[in-house]
């Protein structure tokens, strides 16, 4: 039997050792220092990302973003029910009302129309997911927003080197926040970034990061002393796993090519499948990229999904299922009995993710597809 495929698996794929040696070495290794500098140097050629914030995870990235929009108590927040619990706790932790909005019938994604029903005029924000690193319909969302007077924050924690019509995800939002989680294509074990894309927000978003204190502009010579101004938090990125992340950030081009071709070997072996009936694989959208974060498939309904699920576990293949309807969970459920989002359930029963990431090889790719096939010849009839 094949050795153990797990779902995932952290890699070194370059100078992540030396360049921590390196940090280990210098002057500082609290935040801020030179690899910071040019993690955020690297992450403005290739996205033009020239005023971002790197953290200690997309969770804090996301309350740094709900803090600097000031969100209050009773403002309702727009964001999809299929999602992870970060989107949703970063603007309750403010107080803010949260509403639901259902996934597209035919991938996770949130549906415009969804969305245009919920807008009160208490709305204060809508926050996209690119779901699995793909674009969301950004031209009917952006709309949305605008005629509404709605901040757009993006949810891009798995997008990073996704684009919508060529444009980089996470330069659409006031602010957007990425993920630099071991499950991500890029990594440090835990960290994110916060885009500003707004530039009246950046001031306030710095002091927010730093503790409430304008003691980046004091580390810039901007000003004699620092001191306490606002509300505000820890939200910087030790130097030591920005010197991790600079050495996946040098090798993305080669990470994601190779997610691609791996996500695209699976695509090939898997489609036959699709064509009868055995499963979907939501198309990419034309106008989205593809980062290749995630291969997914929704199966027919949820007692297939598991079944597969456990037909791969008994093969020593680790697949796993992903979100479940936030509107659904303990934490949720009594207040929103009455909303009912039949995609966003349908998602969360009946999706599953095959294993992708930088070390697994083409050969395990042929093996867990043979696996899927087994499996359906003998479940379609
Ligand atoms: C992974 C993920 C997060 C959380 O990222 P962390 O860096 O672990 O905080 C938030 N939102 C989405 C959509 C994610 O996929």
């Amino acid at each position: 039997m094949n050795k153990y495929i797990p779902f995932n698996k952290p890699f070194v794929c370059g100078r992540e050792l030396t360049y921590m040696a390196e940090a280990l070495k210098g002057a500082k290794l609290s935040g801020g220092g030179y690899f910071s500098d040019k993690c955020k140097e690297l992450l403005d050629q290739h996205f033009d990302f020239s005023d971002c914030i790197l953290t200690p995870s997309c969770t804090s990235a996301l309350e740094l973003a709900a803090l600097t929009l000031d969100i209050q108590k009773g403002d309702e927040v727009i964001l999809p029910s299929y999602t992870f619990v970060s989107t949703a706790n970063a603007f309750i932790l403010r107080g803010a009302t949260l509403k639901f909005a259902d996934s597209m019938p035919e991938r996770p994604h949130m549906d415009p129309r969804s969305i245009e029903s919920l807008i009160t005029s208490k709305t204060k924000v809508v926050v996209v997911v690119h779901y699995a690193g793909i674009a969301c319909n950004m031209e009917e969302i952006m709309a949305l927003c605008q005629k509404n007077n709605i901040s757009l924050i993006e949810d891009a924690a798995p997008a990073l080197g996704g684009h919508y019509k060529g444009k980089p995800l996470g330069s659409f939002g006031k602010m957007a926040a990425f993920s630099f989680h071991e499950t991500k294509n890029i990594g440090c074990g835990e960290g994110g970034l916060l885009v500003i894309n707004d530039k009246s927000l950046i001031k306030k978003a710095e002091i927010i990061s730093e503790k409430g204190t304008d003691k980046a502009a004091f580390l810039r010579g901007e000003t004699s002393k620092y001191s306490w101004k606002a509300i505000g938090g820890s939200y910087k990125l030790s130097e030591i796993s920005a010197a991790f992340l600079l050495a996946q950030l040098e090798n993305l081009k080669v990470i994601n090519q190779k997610r691609l071709d791996l996500w695209n070997q699976y695509n090939e072996l898997l489609q036959p499948w699709a064509q009868k009936g055995a499963f979907e694989i939501p198309p990419i959208p034309s106008f989205s990229s593809n980062n290749a974060h995630s291969f997914y498939l929704i199966c027919n309904n949820g007692d297939q999904r598991n079944a597969l699920i456990d037909h791969l576990l008994k093969n020593n293949v680790l697949a796993v299922f992903h979100y479940l309807s936030l509107h659904k969970s303990p934490f949720c459920k009594d207040a929103y009995q009455d909303v009912h989002l039949p995609q966003s359930d349908r998602f969360s029963d009946a999706l599953v993710r095959l294993p992708l990431f930088y070390e697994l090889t083409s050969k395990e790719v042929d093996y867990i597809a043979g696996l899927i096939g087994q499996f359906y010849t003998s479940h379609l009839k």
